[in-house]
């Protein structure tokens, strides 16, 4: 008989396993799945959901825990440990037909959502809005909480994060931002964006962007590129990392840099330990820290100056009708322009965050009771007012653009706008670490780069939760103070600051 803990590795392999699984069918449905299959699929899909609740909650797990705590000594086993423990712990106290009712009321509210946003009518989806926002208080009755419920929504998706935290950052932050917008809004000069709306046929931006995907890194043998509505990054295992994007034959941005965007996503997966696969130590360790990686490669890599320096002449090549007569220097302009907006995904980097401190705050109030479902797009279009100084003429591109809320995901939000401030912080320590990293990028050397990732962040796993993996790469805790700098310094001569 193998020891405890070779067991529970075993035990803990197999939910793995069966995750990958559910990825693979989820990916399959966005992308290939005809429409008639999705009846087959849901019923596959909850049938799945239910055998990993119970595999996690198994009480062979909670014994086989009990045999090897205190027996650790190596920091894959320490940590392969800590993390099962603590889905073990969470996955027993919500009891699984709260599981099954969440999941159901959400498969309705994700109809009733697309409806209210085909109709602009969010009295559609209100009542469905308040049933899962009180499943989802009870749910985290069930979880526990330190100081707030949302705590315990938080630390599904950013574990170890404390909502009182994420707000002192977020209120820093907006404190930050706003006069900057304003600055960039006065600002003596002004990018033309009309550059990204000309002509971009779908054919070559498909070899376009699968070209700068395949440059930065990302293993084509160990993983996909697809077509889907929402573009997303399903990690299968390392070795079967499938990402999604989108084209928009009038618009360059969507499918150029939501490409880079998941390809970003995409090497993390790959850059996690084969040998650890399954396993805790073999997974990313918070959605903050995956989107640090998918926002790193996007923009602070790929809408820099250097990073067009390369690659500008193969746009030029490849779009030659709508880019030829377009010097540098305008087009990284173009790719970098500011302006306050109604839709989060098409967010420029200065304002992004702005838009999520907004579903914070109405998440967490919600979450309170201090705001009324009913309430929700009058709040919304003051909070959009009071933030970024525009309001939106219809809920559908104002309180019912996400998909999030209608799926039941509170607490996911935050992680959007930590990924941000993660990700120019270790950028900060990479060019300190790299001191000639921008020549590197101006001569199409990517590998430096992914290289320190992959041994600063991507090997580790779960090793570090966040907020530690944070302190260990660049030595302080999280701060807001690289991203500032790192977007005054990007957007000043753009935008002709002093
Ligand atoms: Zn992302």
């Amino acid at each position: 008989m193998s020891d405890a803990y070779q067991q529970l590795v075993q035990h803990i392999s197999e939910i793995g396993q069966l995750e990958s699984v559910e990825a693979i069918l989820d990916w399959d449905q966005e992308t290939y799945m005809p429409p008639k299959g999705l009846h087959a699929r849901a019923e596959q899909l909850s049938l799945l959901a239910r055998m990993i609740h119970d595999r996690r909650a198994d009480a062979a797990i909670g014994d086989l825990l009990n045999q090897v705590n205190g027996a650790a000594g190596d920091p894959v086993r320490e940590t392969n440990v800590r993390e099962t423990r603590r889905i073990y712990d969470r996955a027993v106290k919500v009891p699984s037909n709260l599981v099954g009712r969440i999941a159901r009321v959400s498969t309705h509210a994700k109809s009733a959502w697309v409806e209210a946003r085909r109709d602009n009518k969010f009295s559609h989806f209100a009542p469905h809005l308040k049933e899962l926002i009180e499943l989802k208080r009870e749910l985290a009755d069930y979880v526990g909480f330190e100081n707030e419920r949302y705590d315990a929504l938080l630390d599904e998706f950013e574990p170890g994060a404390k909502t009182a935290e994420v707000a002192t950052t977020f209120e820093h932050l907006r404190e930050a931002l706003r006069p900057f917008v304003a600055e960039l809004k006065d600002a003596p000069r002004r990018p033309d964006q009309s550059i990204l709306t000309r002509h971009y046929p779908q054919d070559k931006q498909v070899a376009f962007s699968r070209m700068l995907s395949k440059a930065i890194g990302f293993c084509f043998d160990s993983g996909r590129i697809d077509v889907s509505t929402h573009p997303f990054c399903s990690g299968t295992t390392p070795c079967d990392v499938r990402l999604t994007t989108r084209y928009d034959e009038q618009f360059f941005s969507m499918a150029i840099f939501g490409t880079l965007h998941e390809t970003g996503h995409g090497l993390y997966e790959q850059g996690l330990g084969t040998e650890h696969m399954f396993t805790p130590m073999g997974y990313a360790t918070s959605l903050g820290i995956h989107e640090s990686q998918s926002r790193l490669w996007e923009n602070i890599v790929g809408r820099s100056h250097a990073f067009w320096e390369h690659f500008y002449g193969d746009a030029q090549g490849m779009f030659p009708d709508a880019l030829s007569k377009v010097p540098l220097d305008d087009f990284v302009g173009a790719i970098n322009s500011v302006q306050p907006s109604l839709i989060r995904v098409e967010a420029d980097e200065v304002t992004y965050n702005l838009h999520i401190i907004l579903r914070f705050e109405m998440e967490r109030a919600l979450l309170d009771g201090k705001l009324d479902v009913n309430d929700v797009p009058a709040a919304w279009n003051s909070k959009m007012e009071e933030l970024l100084g525009i309001q939106p003429e219809t809920d559908t591109v104002g309180c019912l653009q996400d998909i999030h809320w209608s799926m039941g995901t509170f607490g996911y939000f935050p992680t959007y706008a930590l990924g941000n401030l993660y990700a120019s912080q270790f950028y900060a320590a990479a060019e300190k670490a790299i001191p000639d990293l921008t020549d590197r990028i101006r001569n199409g050397d990517f590998a430096t780069l992914l290289e320190w990732l992959r041994s600063n962040i991507h090997r580790h796993g779960q090793r570090y939760r966040a907020a530690d993996l944070v302190k260990v790469v660049t030595g302080e805790p999280l701060s807001d103070a690289p991203f500032l700098s790192y977007l005054r310094a990007k957007f000043s001569p753009i935008y002709g600051l002093g």
